[in-house]
C-alpha cells in the first residue's frame, strides 16, 4: 500500500517560520529550503501537484528593519512581511530554478478565500497555475489584512487553500512531529496519537494542555485547520519539518499525526461550504420549507419567513428553522436586500418585485450543505 502522502493527487505543504528562517539570525535556511526544493521537484515528477503555503514573511522583514523586539505591532508586522516576502518569494525561485519549476507567488486574505466571487476568483488562478505547471507559493497578504481581517496564522490559511482547490492531502510542516495528549517537552509520558478521525473535544482538551512552548499558531491552529480540512475531505499530516527532505521523510514512516477525512465524496462547491468561517447572514424558513430541504429540494422564496443579516449575492448564509436551530448553509443567490423583498413570495413573481429575472431559487440544492 502507498502510504497516504504518496496516494494524493494533490498536496498542500505548510512551511513554519521556524524551519525556513533561522531564529538567531533572520537569514532564509538555505540548504533547508533546497532540500525541500528537491522533495517537491520528486513529487511533481511522481505526477502529484504541489502547493506551498510559506511563513515566514514577517521573522525576515523584521530583522531588515531592525525591529528585535518580540511584540511588534500591527504596522511594525506589516512593514516586516512587506520587505520579508520579496525575499521568501526570490529564496522559493532559487531553490526551485535548478528544478526548473516556476514558482508563482499568490497573497491572499481572509476574503479572498471565504467570500464566494473572490474565492472563486482564487481558485480559478491557482488551477491555472497548475494547468500551466508552475508551482503556487502563498501567504497571507500581510501587509493590507488588518486584525479583524487577518488570519494571523498560516496554518489556517493552509487549510482554507486545500479545501479552496480540492487538495487531498494538507501536510503542516512543523517542529513537532504530531499531537501529543499532554505537552511532550513537558511532560515524559505524553503520548503520541498517530491517527485521528476527528477533532472531537477530547482532541481539543489535548492541544489547549500542550499548546505553550509551540512555535508560531501552536496546536490550538493546527487543530482548527485540521477541523477546516476534514470538513473538506481533506486528510492532514503533522510531522516534524526539521529534517532534511522531510517530505521523503514522511513517506518513508516518519513520525506523524494523520487527521483522516471521512470518505464521503463532495463536490469542490460543497466542501467549501461546509468548511467556510464565516455566515454572513440567517434565512428562517417556514415547516414546509425546512421540509422540503431534507428531502433534497433547493429553498424558493416563498418558504422563507424572516432574512437577517447583510449579505451580498453569492455569499453563504446560515438557514434556520423557526426555533432557531441550524439546518445548514448555503450560498445565497440573491443579496440580504432582494432576499428580503421576495421572500414568502412564489418564484414567478420575482421579476414583478426586482425588476429582474434572477435565478428561481434563493438556494440552489448543489449551494446548500445540511448539517
Ligand atoms: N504570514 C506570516 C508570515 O509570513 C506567518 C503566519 C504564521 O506564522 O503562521 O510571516
Amino acid at each position: 500500500m502507498r502510504d497516504r502522502l504518496s496516494a494524493a493527487r494533490r498536496v498542500v505543504v505548510k512551511i513554519g517560520s521556524a524551519l525556513i528562517v533561522d531564529h538567531e539570525t533572520g537569514q532564509m535556511r538555505q540548504t533547508w529550503l533546497q532540500s525541500l526544493a528537491a522533495d517537491v521537484a520528486a513529487r511533481r515528477a511522481a505526477g502529484q501537484e504541489v502547493l506551498i503555503v510559506s511563513s515566514g514573511a514577517i521573522a525576515v522583514g523584521r530583522r531588515h528593519l531592525k525591529l528585535s523586539q518580540s511584540d511588534l505591532r500591527l504596522e511594525e508586522k506589516q512593514a516586516a512581511a512587506a520587505t520579508g516576502q520579496i525575499r521568501l518569494a526570490h529564496a522559493f525561485q532559487e531553490a526551485l530554478l535548478p528544478h526548473g519549476v516556476t514558482v508563482a507567488q499568490i497573497l491572499l486574505t481572509l476574503d479572498d478565500t471565504e467570500e464566494r466571487r473572490r474565492h472563486l476568483n482564487a481558485r480559478a488562478t491557482l488551477q491555472q497555475l497548475l494547468d500551466l505547471q508552475a508551482l503556487p507559493v502563498i501567504n497571507e497578504n500581510d501587509t493590507v489584512a488588518t486584525s479583524e481581517i487577518r488570519f494571523g496564522d498560516n496554518d489556517r490559511l493552509a487549510a482554507r487553500v486545500a479545501v479552496m482547490i480540492g487538495a487531498d492531502a494538507l501536510i503542516l510542516l512543523s517542529d513537532i512531529d504530531g499531537l501529543y495528549d499532554a505537552d511532550p517537552r513537558a511532560c515524559e509520558t505524553a503520548r503520541h496519537i498517530s491517527e485521528i478521525e476527528a477533532v472531537t473535544p477530547d482532541i481539543e482538551a489535548m492541544a489547549g494542555a500542550a499548546a505553550t512552548g509551540y512555535a508560531s499558531g501552536g496546536m490550538v491552529t493546527k487543530l482548527q485547520a485540521a477541523k477546516i480540512a476534514l470538513a473538506g475531505g481533506c486528510h492532514m499530516a503533522i510531522t516534524d519539518g526539521r529534517v532534511e527532505r522531510p517530505l521523503q521523510a514522511l513517506a518513508d514512516g516518519a513520525r506523524s499525526s494523520w487527521f483522516l477525512a471521512n470518505a464521503t465524496p463532495r463536490t469542490a462547491r460543497k466542501r467549501w461550504i461546509a468548511g467556510s468561517l464565516k455566515p454572513k447572514g440567517v434565512l428562517t424558513l417556514d415547516n414546509g420549507a425546512c421540509r422540503a430541504l431534507q428531502n433534497g429540494r433547493s429553498l424558493l422564496p416563498a418558504g422563507i419567513s424572516k432574512v437577517a443579516g447583510r449579505f451580498e449575492r453569492g455569499d453563504l448564509v446560515m438557514i434556520c428553522n423557526g426555533d432557531g436551530a441550524e439546518l445548514g448553509r448555503g450560498l445565497s443567490a440573491y443579496s440580504s436586500a432582494d432576499a428580503t423583498r421576495i421572500a414568502g413570495f412564489k418564484t414567478s413573481e420575482i421579476e414583478n418585485i426586482l425588476g429582474y429575472r434572477g435565478r428561481d431559487e434563493v438556494i440552489h440544492r448543489d449551494d446548500l450543505v445540511l448539517d
